[in-house]
């Protein structure tokens, strides 16, 4: 008798998304959200050492996908597209549009929710897949939101932006460059158990195996980080309610002004980013509702 837990993780193993990924010379886009580190361990084929519960978390992640894949198809869309930089979910070329689908924890779409969508990290991703597919500015890069839990859903778009693209496609080749180079340190912001991040990878046992030092924390370790915590805390709320302010005072603003450039689109209500003029543009508008 084989148990579910076997066959989710056989599936995963043998077809799964992450593996796929193998096939390109360097990182693909999917890993701009991912620890350098574990994508250093995949880019060099290092073995798993931790299959449970995230490889069967990975395969339930595969098979919505395949689903939406076959009501996407209904709709006119290809799906499964390989670009240079890796396999984006669905696209519509009458229609201008690249999908993404992301399936996650009640946890993360709440997250989400709260941050007006998905981070920075999903929309290069996006843009990264319109640059492989020749998209320019009429092109939309649409970002599904399910949650895996309540199947809640979320839809968040924005207009193709060749300046957010190029620099994701130079943020993609200087990652790349580091793991060809080897396999990344450590980053700073990691320690191992207790880490979500780290708890939740398929390398932790490879990563912080052999080193003893899952760091060990004693009262006074915890109080401190519990009043760094608090104290974050209270930061956090304040600038969200002056970044909330700011926003919705730019509302149907368009042009230069001094140092920033806003669009705002009026074909789609709440679209809008800032341009740094130093190239960096960040998405502050909620695109479309739930
Ligand atoms: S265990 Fe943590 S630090 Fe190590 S590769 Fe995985 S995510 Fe990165």
């Amino acid at each position: 008798m084989i148990t579910l837990t076997e066959l989710l993780t056989g599936y995963e193993i043998s077809n799964g998304l992450a593996r796929e990924d193998r096939k390109h010379d360097g990182l693909t886009a999917s890993t701009f959200g991912s620890c350098l580190r574990r994508a250093g361990m995949e880019y060099h084929e290092k073995p798993i050492t931790d299959t449970q519960p995230t490889t069967t978390v990975a395969t339930v992640g595969s098979m919505i996908h395949m689903g939406v894949a076959m009501l996407w198809v209904k709709h006119g869309y290809d799906v499964e597209v390989s670009g240079d930089h890796g396999t984006l979910d669905a696209i519509h070329r009458e229609r201008r549009e690249i999908r993404d689908l992301k399936s996650v924890t009640r946890g993360r779409f709440d997250y989400w929710m709260g941050q007006n969508g998905p981070p920075d990290s999903v929309w290069k991703q996006g843009h990264v897949y319109g640059h492989d597919q020749g998209a320019d500015e009429t092109w939309t890069i649409i970002i599904d939101v399910l949650c895996r839990e309540s199947g809640r859903t979320a839809t968040f778009l924005t207009p193709y932006d060749p300046d957010v693209a190029a620099a994701a496609m130079e943020e993609l080749a200087a990652r790349t460059a580091a793991v060809k180079a080897g396999v990344p340190d450590i980053p700073d912001d990691r320690y191992g158990k207790g880490d979500p991040v780290c708890e939740s990878c398929p390398f932790m046992s490879a990563c912080w195996g052999e080193r003893e030092e899952h760091p060990v924390f004693d009262d006074a370790d915890i109080e401190k980080f519990a009043l760094e915590y608090l104290a974050a805390q209270a930061t956090e709320s304040e600038a969200k309610k002056r970044k909330e302010a700011a926003k919705a005072r730019l509302h149907g603003a368009q042009g230069p002004y001094g140092q920033v450039t806003v669009k705002w689109s009026p074909t789609k209500a709440s679209t809008y980013t800032v341009n740094k003029q130093a190239g960096k543009k960040i998405t502050v508008g909620r695109v479309s509702g739930e």
